[in-house]
């Protein structure tokens, strides 16, 4: 997209940051306009966190506010071109429309790529295409076999879930095994050193009596 005549837009409607045509126009309190991408982005920068033409009051995103509706009107009506038909005298607010439904040369996908037609191309091209796609005529065909195919993979899917869940079961089980062989262990240790104890009690003893 350019703008036909971009020497004849009015100054008021010129971004001061990248000096082009408003984009998306946002106020500040101190009442000066921005296009949204530039304002945010110089508020975003270190340092810049007030106004680009006040440069001393301090500002945050926060404060902005959406411009006036009658000024996104205008906005919207400047003419401008489109760089791929190149056609004339569009609305810029309309450009968006022209590309998505219109532009004879924006690329579009076959109307068969949703059962895997690759081909992309020029929408003045499409209809010759469809004239020609082998994907379309098989449609019915195609459509069961993907359908069939993307059971397949939800139920491969839910059974990769289940084995997760059975592989997760699987290690706390062995992780309480674990730990029960553990506890026994200590106990054993805990009782051991106790009888150890009193044999020892039981040998002094009869030292003494000897
Ligand atoms: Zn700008
Ligand atoms: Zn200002
Ligand atoms: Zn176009
Ligand atoms: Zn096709």
């Amino acid at each position: 997209m350019e703008y036909m005549d971009e020497q004849s837009i009015d100054p008021n409607l010129i971004c001061s940051i990248c000096h082009k045509a408003l984009k998306d126009p946002i106020c500040t309190p101190c009442d000066h306009t921005y296009g949204r991408e530039c304002i945010t982005q110089w508020l975003n920068q270190n340092d810049n966190s007030s106004c680009p033409m006040c440069l001393k009051k301090p500002m945050s995103i926060n404060e902005l506010t959406q411009a006036s509706r009658p000024l996104r009107n205008i906005l919207d009506q400047i003419r401008v071109r489109c760089t791929l038909c190149a056609q004339t005298g569009l609305q810029r607010g309309d450009f968006v429309d022209h590309i998505n439904k219109i532009c004879p040369k924006s690329v579009v996908p076959c109307q068969a790529a949703d059962i895997k037609c690759p081909w992309k191309g020029p929408r003045d091209e499409l209809q010759s295409h469809i004239s020609t796609c082998v994907f379309e005529p098989l449609r019915p065909v195609l459509y069961s076999l993907i359908a069939g195919n993307r059971q397949l993979i939800d139920q491969v899917q839910k059974h990769n879930n289940e084995i997760k869940k059975l592989i997760q079961q699987m290690h706390q089980l062995q992780q309480s095994k674990h730990i029960s062989q553990w506890n026994t262990r200590l106990q054993v240790n805990i009782s051991h050193p106790k009888k150890r104890n009193l044999n020892e009690v039981g040998k002094t003893d009869n030292r003494k009596w000897i």
